[in-house]
């Protein structure tokens, strides 16, 4: 059984000490309370609890503490993929729900499995989730100072359970001032992706995820024979080629965790029972 979540990037110019210890302190204790609960529950219901726990934190751009858009309103877009279904479900562009990844999670019964704005919250008001602000004070004032905080602080989590089943969750408040509409990379399979083999999470720029089909890619390659780490190289010096931003986690069947980014310094911990490894 292993763990790895990343709750985005971490910018020194922008955020201080004390966030950070924040930051490596609750995603210690997100990653080994998600551990407990992967004992006795699958990797698939582990990815979302991981990622409703991460939503609940402000700390990190997802759920509570999401970033606000350009029009003033909070979207926000989360997937879960199962590796061994390879079904993938997720909401696009959801407002007020406490835990997008959980409706995303109640989709994955549907044959219609991603649904985008006013569609996606009638779909969640209708199975039970109740309207829910999740906006913070510190996010109105980045807003009204047009402090563009670049997208730090997607959430996400992989999973390998006792079975061997791997999945993935992701939930994000997308950039920050984005346009209305824009579509994040978090809810599609360049964000969000798995099979039997391996399963990635994403976070940065989404338009760069999505022009190099970041998760996608690394799963396919290690599918077909790469090692995680080969597999990321490559994809990463593909993205350095389109001047992208990104980082990713990953695991493979065989228990191995990596993760990679483009720029110093993506927020991450893993965990597998004895050893934590957290960003520095
Ligand atoms: N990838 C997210 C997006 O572009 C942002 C992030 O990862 O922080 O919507």
């Amino acid at each position: 059984m292993k763990i790895i979540i990343h709750g985005g990037f971490f910018s020194e110019s922008d955020q201080s000490h004390e966030v950070k210890t924040a930051k490596q302190n609750s995603l210690k204790q997100i990653a080994q309370k998600a551990f407990e609960y992967l004992q006795t529950h699958s990797a698939f219901d582990t990815a979302a609890y991981a990622v409703s726990l991460l939503e609940d934190d402000p700390l990190y751009n997802a759920g509570i503490g999401s970033q606000i858009q350009s029009d003033g309103v909070i979207r926000m877009s989360a997937a879960i993929m199962d590796g061994q279904t390879q079904k993938l479900s997720g909401v696009i562009n959801i407002q007020d729900v406490k835990n997008p990844i959980f409706v995303a999670k109640e989709l994955i019964k549907e044959d219609d499995r991603v649904l985008g704005g006013n569609g996606a919250k009638i779909y969640a008001s209708e199975h039970g989730f109740e309207n829910f602000s999740t906006e913070i004070p510190q996010r109105r004032s980045e807003y009204e100072a047009k402090l563009q905080n670049g997208g730090k602080g997607t959430v996400g989590c992989v999973a390998l359970d006792k079975d061997g089943k791997l999945a993935v969750a992701t939930s994000t408040g997308g950039k920050g001032f984005e346009i209305p509409g824009r579509i994040s990379d978090s809810a599609t399979v360049a964000g969000n992706y798995a099979n039997s083999v391996c399963a990635v999470s994403c976070t940065g720029v989404g338009e760069d995820i999505v022009s190099n089909a970041t998760a996608a890619k690394i799963v396919t390659r290690t599918t077909d024979g790469m090692s995680l780490e080969q597999a990321f190289n490559k994809t990463f010096e593909e993205l350095k080629a389109i001047d992208g931003f990104a980082g990713a986690i990953a695991i493979d069947k065989d228990g191995n965790i990596y993760h990679q980014d483009s720029y110093p310094t993506m927020v991450f911990a893993s965990f597998d029972g004895e050893n934590f490894q957290v960003f520095q």
